[in-house]
């Protein structure tokens, strides 16, 4: 052990989004100190890593003592190609970034995918604190997924425990084959449906207008029937998706995040959705919001020392 992982309770915690860069410094009795954020460098590898090694100065700026660094990542490092994989910002991809950062940070960092630093923050002290099995679902601008069972990542040979938002949409009607077009390369990815974009992309396509997830939902609100329609189906997709992910794990707790988790229709119609896909006898799945909410994946990636769990370990 180093002075850099962890060992005296100082963490903190940088969430790479594709629009924001958020840090938390966390202390050792998990108080939050600070937290910062900037906009994130789009389409620019180096003023990505420039933004993060500033970020980090900055939390660290007035501590007598240095901090573990862990970071949140759209994507993955892949186990097997040392390369970052699977980021929707895709101008990471391809590249050693963990290698990169520790070198530029001049300190070992951890770095997981962003859906799984949710799933640890929300299974440690979150809405699923105390619960055995935690499936934690990001719906954004994309469909991430993260599985920690006893307090721990499920993350796999592959770096991709968890994710579930390139799977086709399962159950799918004849009108949902193939399926929209997907930046991954697949057609009818379940993130082409219940993503935010996938939304609006859906109500487009049956009504001709082109509306943002926000203003679907604020349109919903005011009785407009397509909007109402458009999330009927989206609740009932999403439904399918998440069955699919309980007949195989079976989670306790199932925490969703990202902007959609604010659809407070999710929670009330989703456990009726889900049901009669479910291979048990009874279901009544748990669907809860999150308690840390965009906060999650900072909070998460501030814990990837605490734990001897997989993540990717640089530099040390
Ligand atoms: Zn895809």
């Amino acid at each position: 052990m180093t002075g850099s992982s962890g060992e005296n309770g100082w963490r903190i915690g940088i969430d790479l989004g594709g629009s924001k860069i958020e840090g938390i410094l966390l202390s050792p009795d998990e108080g939050e100190l600070a937290r910062y954020r900037v906009a994130t460098p789009r389409n620019d590898y180096a003023a990505t890593i420039a933004a993060i090694v500033d970020l980090a100065a900055r939390l660290m700026q007035d501590l007598p003592v240095r901090a573990s660094i862990g970071i949140a990542i759209p994507g993955s490092i892949s186990p097997l190609s040392g390369l970052m994989q699977n980021a929707n910002s895709t101008w990471l991809n391809g590249r050693a970034f963990d290698c990169d950062l520790a070198a530029a940070l001049a300190t070992p960092v951890r770095l997981a995918n962003d859906a799984n630093c949710f799933a640890l923050s929300e299974a440690f002290d979150g809405a699923a604190e105390n619960a055995r099995s935690v499936f934690g679902v990001i719906l954004g601008t994309g469909c991430g997924g993260g599985l920690v069972v006893n307090g721990r990542l499920v993350d796999g040979p592959r770096g991709i425990g968890g994710e579930w938002g390139h799977n086709p949409l399962p159950w799918a009607a004849p009108d949902e084959y193939p399926g929209p077009q997907c930046w991954c390369g697949r057609r009818g990815c379940l993130e082409t449906w219940v993503s935010g974009p996938g939304m609006a992309a859906d109500h487009t396509r049956l009504t001709g207008r082109a509306l943002t997830a926000e203003e679907i939902v604020a349109r919903a609100k005011g009785g407009n029937g397509e909007a109402r329609a458009t999330l009927s189906r989206h609740a009932d997709r999403l439904a399918r998706g998440l069955a699919h992910v309980v007949n195989i794990i079976d989670p306790d707790v199932v925490v969703l995040g990202g902007g959609l988790s604010k659809l407070s229709h999710l929670y009330e119609q989703l456990p009726k959705l889900v049901d009669p896909h479910i291979f048990a006898d009874r279901s009544s799945i748990v669907i809860k919001s999150p308690r840390w909410g965009d906060a999650s994946g900072s909070r998460g990636a501030a814990r990837l020392w605490d734990l001897s769990v997989s993540q990717r370990r640089s530099g040390s």
